[in-house]
């Protein structure tokens, strides 16, 4: 049996995380890549493209209460601009925020299988040597 899980711990850098949606209008990008309308004109002619650039770390803060339930604090979530004006929160895969810079190049990386959240985080790119 060959069913496809589509959960799977395997998707990372080209799988949902790096797709946003492109419009063939005005050429906005639109993050998720499953949007009905681009988010500048509406327009629904939306192409799913690989993110645009290396995403950038525009701000971070580190959550030491609650959050969300399966999340154990702290947890460190960024803003992470993913394309030009597109900005998501995300979580940052790192043991705290000393790691990181701000508008530092961060990498997409996949989920934890255990995760129930979006599965969108992040950790700072390493250094190409
Ligand atoms: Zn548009």
């Amino acid at each position: 049996m060959t069913t496809a899980a589509p959960l799977s711990p395997a998707w990372g850098v080209d799988h949902l995380p790096t797709l946003l949606a492109h419009c063939r209008r005005c050429g906005t990008y639109t993050f998720p890549s499953s949007a009905w309308g681009c988010r500048e004109c509406g327009d629904d002619t939306l192409d799913k493209v690989p993110m645009p650039q290396t995403p950038i770390l525009r701000n971070f803060i580190t959550l030491h209460g609650d959050v969300v339930p399966g999340l154990a604090p702290p947890v460190v979530v960024g803003e992470v601009e993913l394309a030009p004006g597109v900005v998501e929160e995300a979580l940052i895969a790192v043991v705290d925020e000393s790691q990181l810079k701000l508008d530092m190049p961060m990498q997409a990386i996949g989920a934890d299988p255990t995760d129930t959240q979006r599965g969108l985080r992040f950790r700072p790119k390493e250094a190409s040597s």
